[in-house]
């Protein structure tokens, strides 16, 4: 299962710096020729892949990106500095698109305009693939370069070049990466809330409830992508058919997290219940790498909380963690297990020749 993640951007190149009129001045010369010098080169746009960033949040936050102007020539025909690139990171697999315009004249019966289609610009596969992308402006001649046989002091110089500047949009399918399971009340929507509190705003972001609920979570300065999947139990109650299509999206999440809450009835028989729908969905599932939170920990002692763990562990359950998704106790030692079981499962993919495309995309 795949998420899109866009983010609607705005870049511009840097001016070119304008080229200046100067005059030597030497002794004994009244006038000197002319010496002003060229502007130095605006700064380029430039996109960089990068390891590490699996999501386009930060363009939520930053959306105007503009390089350095370069700066003006100078007397005794020294040339202006050229502006500063300016390098945007973004994750693999990242594309960018042009930003469509509406087509002059052509609208619905309604007035609705129709719009240009989107065209694919840059396609980032690899880490380190830099692509310039918008060239920032050439600087202004100085009036030295204008000088000639009929014109011996021009006052003439150039402006510089204005750069380029464009909207474009950014665009990741997002994977994600821990998928949460659990029967309906386990705490699975507290759970993604409170741990991608940071960014909760625009970090969970917001489905239908029959879609899962994705979150970004930033642990140690590693960044992956949680969902919540509803429907795992709820879904399979309303036919086949629907508790299908959710089991469909966990077998694209590369860990599994299941959640149990500690204050039901029978925290055991809840376990047996999800990992026997896993496993009869086939596909694997049941083999994913998995950890398991006992939850709302809050409510149970510390003793009782141990005790429902051993029977969990005596039924056949491993990696087991005490957490409350509620107070967020217990949970840095839960994402600490998660980073190092993440980093496996991409290595494994890796071995294994790469995630394939399903096709199967959904709008954020
Ligand atoms: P979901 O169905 O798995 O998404 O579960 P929810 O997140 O909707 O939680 C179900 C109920 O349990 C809600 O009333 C939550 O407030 C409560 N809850 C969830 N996690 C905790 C927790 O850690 N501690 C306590 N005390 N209550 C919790
Ligand atoms: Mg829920």
């Amino acid at each position: 299962m795949h998420f899109l993640d866009q983010a609607k951007i705005y870049i511009k190149s840097g001016w070119g710096g304008p080229g200046a009129v100067s005059f030597r001045r030497e002794k004994y010369e009244e006038y000197g020729g002319p010496d002003g010098g060229n502007g130095g080169k605006g700064g380029d746009i430039i996109f960089e892949a990068v390891a590490g960033l699996n999501t386009l949040i930060d363009f939520r936050y930053t959306q105007h990106f503009k390089a350095q102007r370069g700066t003006p020539g100078m007397g005794k025909n020294r040339y202006g500095a050229g502006g500063e690139d300016l390098v945007i990171k973004v994750p693999v697999g990242t594309q960018i698109l042009s930003d469509p315009l509406p087509i002059d004249g052509s609208e619905d019966e309604d007035g609705v305009p129709d719009y240009e289609e989107q065209e694919i610009l840059a396609d980032f596969t690899q880490v380190g693939q830099r692509i310039t992308f918008l060239r920032g402006g050439d600087g202004g001649r100085g009036n030295m370069s204008y000088k000639s046989s009929t014109n011996r002091a021009p006052r003439q110089h150039g402006t510089g070049w204005p750069g380029e500047e464009r909207w474009v949009w950014l665009r990741l399918k997002l994977l994600a990466d821990v998928g949460l399971v659990g029967m309906p009340n386990a705490g699975k929507s507290t759970l993604i809330n409170q741990i991608t509190n940071t960014k909760a705003k625009v970090g969970a972001y917001a489905f239908t409830t029959t879609k899962p609920q994705l979150g970004v979570v930033l642990h140690k300065g590693r960044e992956f992508v949680l969902a919540d999947i509803p429907g795992l139990i709820e879904g399979a109650a309303e036919g086949a058919g629907i508790g299908d299509r959710f089991l469909g999206h966990i077998e694209r999440c590369r860990v599994l997290l299941h959640l149990i809450d500690a204050t039901g009835d029978d925290p055991v028989a809840a376990w047996r219940i999800v990992q026997d729908e896993l496993a009869n969905y086939g596909a694997g599932l049941d083999e994913k790498p998995q950890l398991l939170a006992l939850n709302k920990g809050d409510l149970l002692g510390a003793e009782l909380m141990e005790d429902i763990a051993s029977q969990l562990r005596a039924a056949g359950a491993e990696d087991i963690f005490i957490i409350s998704g509620a107070t967020g106790e217990g949970m840095g030692k839960l994402l600490d297990a998660v980073i190092p079981m993440l980093s496996d499962a991409v290595a494994a993919e890796k071995a294994d020749g790469g995630e394939e495309d399903d096709g199967t995309w959904s709008p954020l």
